[in-house]
């Protein structure tokens, strides 16, 4: 989602002629786009907060002869360094970033997004402003596009409505808003002209999209993700768009719906990859993680998933060593491991989070048995993973070329369908483009393979 909102926030600057600086210290505007969700991403921006302060000191006062490496400076130069905080942790202190780091200029939390052309007014003007008002309606960004990029997102709602109990988003990001179905697939047609090959549609909770569209006999007709997904299939079909792929993420799996599931079945533009996050594997955990939905519920979820989209790759979150998470608990997750068999799977001991409803429960586990819980999931996932890739070696799949290798400039990364990652010998004219691959080998998590056809269009 960040990632979406500083695309969102560069496609602003550009359209008013503003360039990217090469360093930092050139820079005349810094925008700091932040995380809460773990303490550590917090951490790392006040360490690069001081380096701000350090770094407007030596710049207040001096004339700055070079606004950007690149030569290409924006239209109306500035010469004092302005700091701007944005993103979640902007939200969640709000009242005190500003006290106690004087070096930001302006704080913008999520509901003061609507002020960046305001900002930027003042800045081209040489002027401040005094005050952001906050606005109680979130709104959505035209364009989330990275300049160059063949691979972008595609936010399709905003915040959150679940509490689960140890996650600080709903009190960050909000309640749940969805964006109309006319600015989504307007942005779509947008990256199609950019010659985009895959989207992401994002949202905290995906599956519980839905907008209320005003009919021409004024009725109103509510838009459903399973709904959104056709019209997007059916609107990239119709447009015969450049994008090839289309991803989603995060599903709560409360909200997963077997027309959702049947629809991902049908449109072949649907990857074959979801990503499912469970969380834990003890409906006891669960239940405290305010995840409202049982270890029964999960498993019957992903046999219906199976039988209808066999040639799926699942993949999810697990968290472990929740207050009050018994050895029995910890073994339920193992054991759900063992009978979904993800191909991934992003593991975590569970970190307080002050303002969450986890922050006091009792029975913290202590971080060395955390750690001990951890070690072992991932033991186990690089197994169940090797397990599961080891069965794609001989096959021939679609890959979309991401990258040069970092290892060997003479070969290319791309990404199937299935997010596996596959290197093999290729022109770096391919990167951007689907090709046909076949898997020879496993390296790790990452497939060896050879090219088979360099000219594919989806
Ligand atoms: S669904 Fe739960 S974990 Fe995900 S953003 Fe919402 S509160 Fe956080």
């Amino acid at each position: 989602m960040n990632k979406a909102e500083s695309a969102a926030l560069e496609q602003l600057l550009i359209a008013r002629g503003w360039d990217e600086s090469a360093y930092a210290e050139t820079a005349d505007l810094v925008v700091i786009n932040t995380c809460s969700v773990r303490i550590t991403a917090e951490t790392r921006i006040y360490g690069r907060l001081g380096w701000y302060s350090a770094l407007k000191k030596e710049r207040n006062g001096e004339k700055i002869t070079t606004h950007h490496k690149t030569n290409r400076s924006c239209k109306v130069p500035v010469k004092k360094l302005t700091v701007v905080v944005t993103g979640c942790m902007a939200e969640r202190l709000k009242d005190s970033l500003q006290k106690d780091f004087p070096v930001v200029d302006y704080v913008v939390g999520t509901f003061k997004k609507q002020h960046f052309q305001d900002i930027i007014d003042a800045l081209e003007q040489n002027r401040e402003i005094i005050n952001l008002e906050e606005n109680s309606v979130y709104s959505f960004a035209p364009l989330s596009y990275e300049q160059g990029e063949f691979q972008s997102f595609v936010p399709i709602m905003h915040g959150c409505n679940n509490f689960c109990s140890y996650c600080i988003v709903p009190y960050v990001r909000g309640r749940e808003i969805s964006r109309s179905v006319d600015e989504i697939l307007k942005e779509i047609d947008m990256l199609g002209k950019h010659s985009v090959k895959e989207i992401t549609l994002l949202g905290q909770n995906v599956n519980s999209y839905k907008f209320e569209e005003v009919l021409q006999d004024n009725n109103v007709h509510t838009v459903d993700f399973p709904e959104l997904l056709e019209r997007i299939a059916l609107h990239i079909r119709e447009t015969k768009s450049s994008i090839g792929w289309v991803r989603f993420m995060s599903s709560h799996p409360k909200d997963v719906s077997d027309r959702l599931i049947d629809v991902i079945a049908k449109e072949r533009v649907f990857c074959r990859h979801i990503h499912l996050p469970v969380q834990n594997g003890s409906t006891s955990v669960l239940k405290s993680m305010n995840r409202k939905y049982t270890r029964e519920y999960y498993l019957e979820l992903i046999k219906i998933i199976r039988e209808k989209i066999p040639d799926v790759s699942l993949s999810t979150d697990i968290l472990v060593g929740f207050p009050g998470e018994t050895e029995e608990d910890f073994e339920q997750t193992v054991t759900l491991m063992q009978q979904v068999r993800y191909e991934a799977a992003y593991m975590y001991y569970y970190n307080p989070r002050e303002g969450t409803a986890a922050y006091n429960m009792k029975n913290q586990i202590p971080l060395e048995e955390k750690k001990r819980r951890v070690g072992k999931i991932i033991d186990l996932q690089l197994a169940i993973t090797k397990e599961q890739l080891e069965k794609r070696i001989g096959e021939k799949v679609l890959v979309l070329v991401e990258a040069e290798s970092r290892d060997n400039s003479k070969e290319l990364l791309g990404r199937t369908e299935r997010d596996e990652r596959v290197v093999f010998l290729g022109e770096k004219s391919l990167i951007g483009n689907f090709v046909h691959v076949s898997l020879d080998e496993l390296n790790g998590n990452t497939f060896r393979g050879t090219l088979i056809n360099d000219n594919v269009l989806t």
